[in-house]
């Protein structure tokens, strides 16, 4: 068995769940909160849940749920070669996109809009809601009760305004204190995830072309290397052999960089892991370059292009409307939550009612609001 590095998370050293548990008998802690994400309803969502396109463009494009699963296997390769614990970074990349509205950032961007009165909607603490609150799976306690390291990870950003609300787990928003190795590691096999699914995705839909991403240095070249090897080679296998190529490049320099980083830091724990200025999971300075102008290319190229754009106002049209729809008049709502939403007006107001509407919004799949939409909207749909 693998043996962990001695700043790695362990069950042992983990800060707990909110309410307590006896250990588990055959599994991790970790391997516990991934089983707990796994079999929640919030993850069977992510299936209808899209980032840059919609659902139903296409059956091959990404979703929130493959994309989830190809960050868990990043992140699992970069952990265990880091002598890092695998359970707890597979179980953050996992639970990572669990707060998602639908629609992508275009929805999340709508719904932050309709909540600029009544606290604003950050998807990271959605996520962290989702698990901590929404999730109704247990008799004894609310949400999921993962431990601190798995909620730690969830909430990679965070406002400070609501850093103060969340004790313990907001501190290092305040003191700019740094998560697990772990939850780093997530974080940046996320950002290795989507920029190359997305070169992928916007090649499949012919929003951009090989010829555009040759201006992109980590593109080019990977592009010069496959070409001279495999002259015969057609367009797609050639991408498919490019994007592979990038994808171990940056998976190499993060291990190799993180190496060297962590030997100079010397951490001894998961406390000075903690308590360090800055991240110690890293891309080399080369690296860090070539990547960002990867995603100025995918911003300026994909997120930009014009079909793309019809379809975030879409989301922004849809989500507004639904939003507001239940905020004016909640008998819209159905009745679990038309229920949940009066009795947090009673304790918290407008705020407290607007945050149940935004918890439906959000929970919806991109196809469910549509539908929702519909069912609200057009005279001849049946409700
Ligand atoms: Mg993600």
């Amino acid at each position: 068995m693998q043996t962990l590095a001695q700043y790695a998370a362990t069950s042992d050293s983990t800060l707990g769940r909110q309410f307590y548990e006896a250990p588990p008998k055959y599994r991790s802690e970790y391997q516990r909160d991934r089983d707990r994400i796994v079999h929640s309803t919030g993850f069977r969502r992510l299936e209808y849940k899209t980032q840059v396109f919609v659902n139903h463009e296409g059956d091959l494009f990404r979703t929130r749920l493959t994309h989830s699963i190809e960050v868990a296997q990043i992140g699992r390769a970069l952990a265990r070669a880091l002598n890092l614990n695998e359970d707890l970074t597979e179980a953050i990349a996992l639970a990572h996109d669990l707060g998602h509205t639908p629609f992508g950032h275009a929805g999340q961007d709508a719904l932050n809009k309709c909540m600029s009165n009544y606290g604003g909607f950050e998807h990271n603490l959605q996520s962290l809601r989702v698990v901590d609150v929404l999730e109704e799976k247990y008799a004894e306690f609310e949400g999921l009760n993962l431990t601190f390291e798995t909620r730690e990870g969830i909430l990679k950003h965070c406002s400070l305004p609501n850093a103060r609300q969340l004790g313990q787990l907001g501190e290092r928003f305040l003191k700019q204190h740094q998560p697990s190795l772990e939850a780093q590691l997530a974080n940046l096999a996320d950002e290795i995830a989507y920029n190359n699914h997305d070169i992928d995705d916007g090649l499949r839909a012919g929003l951009i072309n090989v010829q555009q991403l040759l201006e992109i240095k980590l593109f080019e070249e990977h592009y010069r290397v496959v070409k001279d090897l495999y002259p015969q080679l057609s367009e797609r296998r050639a991408t498919h052999e490019i994007i592979r190529r990038m994808i171990n490049c940056l998976v190499s320099d993060l291990i190799e960089t993180s190496k060297q980083s962590l030997a100079g830091v010397s951490p001894s724990s998961i406390v000075d892991v903690r308590q360090y200025s800055s991240p110690i999971i890293k891309f080399s300075e080369q690296m860090i370059a070539m990547n960002l102008e990867l995603k100025q290319f995918l911003r300026n190229n994909l997120y930009s292009h014009f079909r793309v754009y019809r379809m975030s106002k879409k989301a922004h049209h849809i989500v507004e409307r639904l939003f507001d729809a239940f905020i004016n008049d909640t008998k819209l709502l159905a009745n679990e939550y038309r229920r949940k939403a009066k009795i947090m007006e009673s304790s918290d107001g407008d705020i407290g009612r607007a945050r149940i509407v935004a918890d439906y919004v959000a929970g919806m799949t991109d196809r469910y609001a549509i539908s929702e939409y519909n069912r609200l909207f057009d005279p001849l749909q049946l409700t």
